[in-house]
């Protein structure tokens, strides 16, 4: 091949060129087939190839491409944004387009802070947020995560937003069990705000699930009621970042619903577009929107691509696809069906810890030892093994992190396209079963 000048994520190493992909399938150029069991980065939620998106890319395109937000609107940004307050709970009916997930947990972080602005009250500006957390790699989105390998460059820049424990079960820091535990996770939002004070507190953000630092970490039933009474008890505002969550990927639109929340802005991105084109959104619920309406009327936002019509007119089409074919009805079997599945694989393997997650986001984590649940070292690289084990084999699997900081632990993510097929999932389990051999052979 001739020399690459694209920065890849590793520029020591040779990534297949993919050609084309069919459902939950993607096809290299050297014609090895990959079942997708990662939707990508937990993005590609019809699967690939989906006519009736591709049709609605070509409406789109002979209508019109782009239009400028400040100049005009147009049918698909329009449509879309009603679209998604009529699948969004409660009253989340304001739609901010943007282009990435990172851009859709900053307009939230930024809206929150404006919310209190209009409302008279300029020292509310701080947006906190939990360790083992990822909400986007730009420096606002990046100040919200408690990721610690992907701040570490940049500390210097960063706030320290992050200021809680993760609701993580399988490490709790108390070594209790929910519910007896009385959620003391949750409760430390109590003691941060207190020690920072609620009048410097705009927002407090978190992912229903946590994903990519955390590997599939979900919470115990009545986390998020205890974390929004504090926030509502602190005049405080909740922002969902739904931007793995949401879009159908647990069976609800929201991951939020399964807990009976309604927060006050959510993020969400990857699904929304199912990759087939890049879109997320900040959605703010009237409550949000009333003094800004009342007030400035302006979301002080916004990027050259925002509210792009052929990304609208994309998603539009993407959520539909979800509505026609009732793909959300069936995610949480099929999640139960596979996670069944990927328990029986801990009594096959030691280094199996640990089995979590919520409809069609499930994560694996691994141990040394499954008593102590020690981690594997970190030298030992076993996320990026097992990831690459599977490729090998024709599985796409999604690296995460784990542990109690989010960085001493290995875990992947199990994440199909929502409309993975029964005989498909069982292609998945034998294919993971395969790799999960392979590694044995060479730990043992
Ligand atoms: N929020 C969550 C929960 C995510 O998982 C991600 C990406 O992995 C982001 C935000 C950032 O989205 P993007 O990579 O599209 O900027």
């Amino acid at each position: 091949m001739e020399k690459s000048y694209l920065i890849k994520p590793m520029l020591d190493e040779d990534y297949p060129v993919i050609d084309y992909g069919k459902g939950v399938y993607l096809f290299d150029m050297e014609g090895k087939k990959y079942l997708d069991a990662a939707s990508g980065a937990v993005t590609a939620n019809i699967g690939h190839g989906a006519a009736e998106i591709m049709e609605a890319m070509q409406e789109q395109a002979k209508k019109v491409s782009f239009v400028y937000r400040s100049q005009f609107t147009s049918g698909a940004a329009e449509k879309l944004a009603q679209k998604i307050a009529a699948l969004l709970p409660g009253d989340l009916n304001w739609s901010f387009f943007v282009n990435s997930g990172s851009e859709a947990t900053e307009t939230a972080m930024k809206m929150a802070i404006q919310y209190w602005q209009e409302k008279g009250i300029h020292t509310k500006t701080k947006v906190l947020s939990r360790w083992v957390s990822y909400h986007g790699i730009t420096l606002g989105a990046l100040s919200m995560s408690g990721h610690t390998g992907r701040r570490a460059r940049f500390v210097p820049l960063l706030e320290d937003f992050p200021v809680i424990n993760p609701p993580y079960c399988y490490r709790c820091p108390y070594n209790l069990t929910a519910p007896t535990c009385n959620y003391l996770c949750a409760r430390e939002l109590n003691q941060a705000i207190e020690r920072i004070g609620a009048e410097k507190i705009a927002a407090f953000i978190a992912e229903p699930v946590i994903g990519a630092s955390g590997g599939a970490i979900t919470p115990p039933k009545d986390y998020f009621k205890t974390i929004k009474e504090i926030c509502d008890a602190h005049d405080i505002l909740f922002i969902a970042d739904e931007v793995m969550t949401g879009s159908g990927r647990t069976g609800t639109m929201l991951a939020s619903e399964h807990w009976d929340i309604i927060p006050d802005i959510v993020a969400l991105g990857k699904g929304l577009g199912a990759g087939y084109a890049p879109i997320a959104a900040a959605v703010a619920s009237e409550k949000v929107m009333e003094p800004i309406l009342a007030g400035s009327k302006s979301v002080m936002s916004g990027h050259t691509l925002s509210a792009n019509p052929q990304s609208c007119a994309v998603a539009l089409a993407v959520l539909e696809y979800l509505e026609k074919n009732e793909i959300m009805r069936e995610v949480e079997n099929k999640g139960e069906y596979l996670r069944n599945e990927l328990e029986k694989l801990i009594a096959q393997y030691s280094f199996v810890g640990d089995v979590r997650g919520k409809g069609l986001l499930l994560g694996i984590e691994f141990v040394e030892d499954r008593i102590t649940k020690t981690p594997f070292p970190r030298h030992a690289l076993v996320t990026q093994q097992m990831v690459s084990l599977a490729k090998e084999k024709g599985l796409i699997v999604y690296p995460a992190g784990a542990g109690i900081d989010g960085v001493n632990g290995d875990s992947i993510i199990i994440s199909p396209p929502l409309t993975i097929t029964t005989n498909e999932m069982e292609e998945l389990i034998d294919l993971l079963a395969a790799t999960f051999e392979a590694f044995s052979n060479q730990i043992n």
